[in-house]
């Protein structure tokens, strides 16, 4: 729990949360800075543009009028002006070719001081050297505009006309769309703070749940499921985190099943041999028969042990090597099965079984010999082991194909359908009693199972109709004799 704590207990300044918040404001602060920053731009230079034509227009208007006065006289500029009609400009001014002011529409300076006066505007000396000047800034909520033109008779400089415009009104609604997108922005931001809280939130949740998920797997315990619902890619991680944990905890279930039943299993017979030890050490008197009966008990005792660890051992050596690491070669059922009978033979005579073959000739399959000898064993001996007195069993060898089938089949006591599809499980047992009875150690079914599936099989057990079981073992032909097709039964 205190481990869980550890990992699920991210600092906030830490947390992917915070990182996930922060991206969204920075993207939206960037985002923003644009809108804030770019409109402005383009209608400033919208107006600048809109300004210094204007201002040309007006300027080439005055220069041409007072050119065609042939000589610039104050009283001649001051007519004309007069004429006119240039109230839009808030300053203009005209000079002679020496810069000194004919006409300044400012307060009306021209008329109030007879002194003469000379323009020491930048624009109007660079206009009187005959150049065309014209500049518009915008600072303080206004464009301020101003620009001057020479003023030309017969190609020569005569003069200069010098404008000048400051504008309060564009530069006011530049103004409030940059209030307007500030506002707007703000508002925006709020609003992105908001979401990116709620979405770092929404996001991460999984997140957590999944590493709390992990760090409880981490300390055993499997029964942890993380709940996340949607269908985006941590739906899918925490799916596929459920499925693991289903599986693991089925197989740490399997496995606490299986040491448990494996303990079991070895200590009946260890106990038995204990006692029989304990008894014959504590009886001084006893006699040479009973030592005699007691120790042939502890050898059946030592016997079963080794046929369990021996099961176990091959179990084991499955579980290492699923896909079959023994020795493969094209295997003949025909053959193993005429090995596997005559150890069992005596077996089912001494119960007056009859065993009745019917075998497809040359059915071979790509297996260990070892290991279909131990299938064929394990079935006959336990149609054998279940079977009633005088009862039968039929074996059969066919092919299709590409599989080779080794049905048996027996009139003995069957299976239960309930407990039909756990036979192949470690341990498991219809009859405990007379399975011990028989010899039985719960795992034969297992090993043909793990085997014949090793071998790219497939098993299957059915109830005979008449009484009795069938199994039915299904499994590739070797190679060379997939092309022949089927033979007779
Ligand atoms: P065991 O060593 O007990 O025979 P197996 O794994 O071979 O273990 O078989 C598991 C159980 O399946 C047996 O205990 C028995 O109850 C049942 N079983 C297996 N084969 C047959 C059969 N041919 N007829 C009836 N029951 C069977």
């Amino acid at each position: 729990m205190q481990e869980q704590q550890k990992i699920t207990k991210i600092p906030f300044w830490r947390s992917l949360r915070l990182k996930f918040a922060l991206s969204y404001v920075a993207l939206i602060v960037a985002v923003l800075g644009l809108l804030n920053t770019y409109p402005i731009f383009v209608s400033q230079d919208m107006v600048f543009k809109a300004k210094l034509t204007s201002l040309q227009n007006q300027a080439a208007v005055i220069a041409s009028t007072v050119a065609s006065m042939e000589e610039l006289t104050q009283e001649g500029v001051t007519q004309v002006m007069e004429v006119l009609d240039e109230s839009s400009m808030n300053r203009i001014l005209v000079a002679d070719q020496n810069g000194l002011i004919l006409y300044d529409s400012d307060s009306g300076q021209s008329e109030r001081s007879d002194e003469p006066r000379y323009a020491m505007m930048q624009e109007l000396v660079l206009a009187l050297e005959g150049s065309d000047v014209f500049q518009s800034t915008y600072s303080a909520g206004a464009f301020r505009s101003s620009g001057a033109v020479p003023v030309q008779y017969r190609n020569a400089t005569i003069g200069g006309v010098y404008l000048y415009e400051y504008d309060s009104e564009q530069g006011a609604i530049i103004t409030g769309l940059q209030q307007n997108l500030m506002r707007i922005s703000l508002l925006l931001l709020a609003l992105a703070l908001l979401i990116s809280v709620f979405l770092s939130r929404t996001m991460t949740r999984p997140i957590i749940r999944l590493t709390a998920g992990i760090s409880g797997l981490r300390q055993g315990e499997y029964s942890t499921r993380v709940e996340v619902s949607g269908r985006d890619e941590l739906a899918m991680l925490a799916t596929a985190f459920n499925d693991m944990t289903e599986r693991l905890e089925k197989t740490d279930e399997m496995r606490r099943r299986f040491v448990s039943d494996a303990s079991h299993e070895l200590k009946t017979p260890l106990a038995s041999i204990k006692l029989l030890t304990d008894s014959i050490a504590q009886n001084e008197n006893m006699d040479s028969e009973t030592i005699r009966d007691f120790v042939q008990d502890i050898g059946t005792e030592a016997d079963r042990l080794v046929r369990i660890t021996e099961k176990l051992l091959a179990l084991t050596r499955m579980d290492n090597a699923p896909h079959g690491q023994a020795e493969r070669s094209s295997v003949d059922l025909v053959n193993v099965i005429s090995d596997a009978l005559h150890m069992l033979t005596p077996l089912a005579d001494q119960r007056n079984i009859s065993i009745h073959l019917i075998l497809a000739q040359n059915c071979r399959v790509m297996a260990s010999a070892d290991e279909m000898y131990q299938v064929v064993f394990n079935l006959v001996e336990n149609a054998i082991k279940y079977n009633v007195n005088d009862g039968k069993i039929w074996i059969r060898v066919r092919r299709s194909a590409d599989s080779a089938f080794l049905i048996v089949e027996d009139t003995g006591i069957g299976i239960p359908q309930e407990d039909r599809a756990r036979i192949f499980e470690r341990f498991y047992r219809v009859d405990k009693a007379r399975s011990r009875e028989a010899g039985g150690t719960g795992l034969g079914l297992s090993i043909v199972h793990d085997t014949v599936v090793a071998n790219g099989g497939a098993i299957r057990v059915d109830a005979r109709p008449e009484g009795g079981t069938v199994f039915i073992v299904q499994l590739p032909l070797a190679q060379e004799h997939k092309t022949e097709g089927e033979s007779g039964t």
